[in-house]
C-alpha cells in the first residue's frame, strides 16, 4: 500500500492553481478545448482571494496546529479529528473563512481516519500541486499529488486522491467546521 507523507512546503507556491469547475469544463466539454477556455484558467500568479489576513492575523484566529495545516499545508495525524467518523447530516465549512465547502451527503467514512468526500460543493475548492514522498520497496520516492484549498481564503483543506477505485477529497478535520442540520 502506498504510504503518503506530505512534505512541509511553502504555502501556495505551486504554479498550477486551477479552479475545479474549470477542470471539469475542459474534461467534459464535447467540443475541443478552445483558446478562450484556456485563457480563463487562473494561475496562482493572478488569483486574488476574497478573504486575506496576514500571518499574524491568521495566528490569532487559529490554533498553532490549525495554522500549520491551513496556512502551511501540513497534514493532521489520522483519526486526530472526530470528524473522520461523523455521520450526521450537515454542512462542512472552511475553518479559515466559514465558506460551505462540503456536505454530508457526499461524505464517506474510511478507516484511514481523515474526512473523505466524493465531491465538494460547486465553485468552492481550488486545486494545486503538492509534493509527497511514498515508499516503493522500502525506497522513498518523490511524487506529486493534487491539493484542495478554499476558493475564498486559500486555506489548505487536504488532497484529492484515488482511493478504493474512487477519486475522493481527503480532508483534514482541523480545516473544517461541521454544523449539523438538526
Ligand atoms: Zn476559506
Amino acid at each position: 500500500m502506498m504510504k503518503i507523507n506530505i512534505t512541509r512546503r511553502k504555502f501556495l507556491t505551486s504554479s498550477a492553481v486551477v479552479a475545479v469547475s474549470q477542470i471539469a469544463t475542459k474534461a467534459f466539454a464535447a467540443e475541443p478545448t478552445t483558446k478562450a477556455t484556456t485563457d480563463q484558467v487562473s494561475t496562482s500568479e493572478d488569483y486574488t482571494y476574497e478573504v486575506n489576513y496576514t500571518d499574524a492575523e491568521w495566528k490569532e484566529r487559529l490554533t498553532e496546529a490549525e495554522f500549520t495545516i491551513l496556512r502551511e499545508g501540513e497534514t493532521e495525524e489520522a483519526k486526530s479529528s472526530p470528524l473522520w467518523k461523523e455521520k450526521r447530516e450537515g454542512l462542512y465549512h472552511c475553518k479559515g473563512c466559514e465558506l460551505t465547502v462540503y456536505e454530508s451527503k457526499e461524505k464517506t467514512v474510511l478507516s484511514k481516519g481523515w474526512v473523505f468526500f466524493r465531491h465538494s460543493k460547486p465553485d468552492t475548492v481550488l486545486t494545486g500541486i503538492d509534493l509527497f514522498t511514498h515508499y516503493s520497496r522500502g525506497e522513498p520516492k518523490e511524487d506529486k499529488v493534487i491539493e484542495s484549498h478554499c476558493r475564498r481564503c486559500g486555506s489548505h483543506l487536504g488532497h484529492i486522491l484515488y482511493i478504493n477505485k474512487q477519486i475522493l477529497h481527503c480532508i483534514n478535520g482541523a480545516s473544517l467546521i461541521f454544523k449539523p442540520t438538526v
